[in-house]
């Protein structure tokens, strides 16, 4: 498995940069391909992460209703979320570049979008408690801290979002729920988590994944 270390300095290596502060993120500079993404240099999403999108946007669709999405990225699993029936999609987007796109997909979305732009450490404490059916949580890494040690993981705020019953699921750079992983939900308030696995097929070159497999949890509230 690749560790949050070796992780940080594979995408350091192949000339990826880390912010000194997330407000870099706004205006850096991203490079869209056929393939990828890229931000600071380095690979942010990737296109053979579809079936794992798919599965995750599957899971938070579950309830219908209303979906919150953080990270646009491709707008993979944008796409996914409006197969599903449901009311409204809201997503928060923190790169200027990509915003754009967002709009763009917005305007064309079956069901409704809204989007917000900004870091969603800026803005989400304006979105209300208990209003969330579903929420996909799928960012990057920004700086050097939220590469090498646990990110500030959501965990609190996805708990404060979402209605009763309703599903939290996330990109996962590890294919187990590890127990200091459960001990942190816990701490957030969930306790129905499970999970299933999902077949991939990244390149041989993929700087970020090296495993058949990815993890799709399913965080109950
Ligand atoms: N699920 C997407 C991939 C998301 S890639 C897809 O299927 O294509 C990650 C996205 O999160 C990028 O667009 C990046 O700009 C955005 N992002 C990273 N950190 C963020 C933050 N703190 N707040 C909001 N957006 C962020």
């Amino acid at each position: 498995m690749m560790d949050r270390q070796t992780l940080f300095s594979r995408l350091k290596a192949a000339g990826g940069k880390f912010a000194k502060h997330i407000g870099e993120w706004k205006d850096a500079q991203a490079t869209f391909t056929e393939e990828k993404l890229e931000i600071f240099g380095r690979p942010v999403m990737e296109k053979w992460e579809d079936p794992y999108m798919k599965e995750l946007a599957n899971i938070v669709t579950s309830n219908g209703g209303k979906i919150l999405e953080v990270g646009f990225g491709m707008g993979i699993s944008a796409r996914y979320i409006q197969e599903h029936e449901i009311e409204e999609h809201i997503i928060i987007e923190g790169n200027a570049d990509v915003f754009v796109k967002l709009e763009e997909f917005a305007q064309q979305a079956k069901h409704k979008v809204t989007p917000i732009f900004g870091l969603w450490q800026d803005v989400v404490d304006s979105l209300p408690n208990d209003s969330f059916d579903g929420i996909l949580f799928d960012t990057a890494p920004i700086t050097e801290d939220d590469a090498t040690v646990m990110p500030n993981s959501f965990f609190e705020q996805a708990y404060r979002l979402l209605k009763k019953g309703g599903i939290f699921s996330r990109f996962m750079s590890e294919i187990e729920i590890t127990p200091d992983y459960r001990q942190r939900l816990n701490k957030a308030g969930f306790f129905n988590i499970s999970s299933t696995l999902c077949s991939v097929n990244p390149p041989k070159d993929c700087l970020y994944w090296d495993k058949p497999v990815m993890l799709a949890p399913i965080i109950i509230k």
